[in-house]
């Protein structure tokens, strides 16, 4: 069974927290032992994991990744967001974390975030638990 998240991104580029949404869908789903896989079906979009203490590490990779992808460039989809189709690229759209106990296997500093690149948008997260 597949479950969504429904995401409302607020600004271009954004990373938000779904740390505390997922370990809910696995504590809900009754697995103590297996995978969680977390999908965005989205080309502008994407999801990560990175740390969650300290916000000036979002902070700074969506700087960075602003600096290498920029907005205007010598790009030619007529769309206009090129940038948002590249850093979704880099990222990637899925990522997959380990279950044991009914509950996620972050690191201490580990938080999952959604990473929206041409908001802001309403956007869906998929989350499937095996
Ligand atoms: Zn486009």
């Amino acid at each position: 069974m597949v479950r969504t998240l429904n995401v409302k991104s607020r600004s271009k580029t954004e990373f938000i927290d779904i740390t505390d949404e997922v370990r809910e869908l696995i504590r809900e789903s009754g697995i103590s032992s297996g995978i969680c896989y977390v999908y965005v079906p989205h080309t502008t979009a994407g999801v990560t994991i990175n740390e969650g203490a300290d916000p000036s590490v979002k902070r700074d990779i969506i700087t960075t990744l602003n600096k290498l992808i920029p907005f205007e460039g010598d790009y030619q989809h007529v769309e206009g967001n090129s940038a948002a189709h590249i850093k979704s690229t880099l990222v990637g759209a899925s990522q997959f974390v380990l279950i044991e106990e009914s509950k996620p296997l972050l690191g201490t500093w580990q938080s999952l975030y959604f990473c929206e690149f041409d908001g802001p948008r309403h956007r869906r997260v998929l989350v499937k638990i095996t």
